[in-house]
């Protein structure tokens, strides 16, 4: 897996798909990847789960001017995990948010 420091994306390809950097380099097991960007309520809830399972992530406020203009007063909020820990949350976020 390669990594865009920019973006703070794990990816399979040698271009990040965010935005088009390359080369890009591999990813290592303390690298922040992006997970997902949830409604406040649900980031917190997540960050709760992630924690109680032994993985460290990190959040910010998500600035998603489109979302806003639709009324929206709820705050958005990005997540992330160190790259170690990804596959495992992937797998805690699907048990707690299956789609
Ligand atoms: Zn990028």
């Amino acid at each position: 897996m390669n990594y865009c420091e920019r973006c703070h994306v794990a990816v399979e390809n040698e271009q990040c798909p965010v935005c088009g950097e390359t080369p890009l380099r591999l990813v290592r097991g303390d690298d922040y990847c992006f997970l997902v960007e949830k409604e406040d309520m649900w980031a917190r809830m997540l960050l709760e789960i992630l924690e109680d399972n032994g993985v460290h992530p990190i959040s910010h406020d998500a600035t998603d001017v489109v979302w806003v203009m639709r009324g929206g007063e709820k705050s958005r909020q990005c997540i992330y995990v160190p790259f170690r820990h990804w596959q495992l949350a992937q797998e805690l976020m699907q048990t707690a948010f299956p789609e």
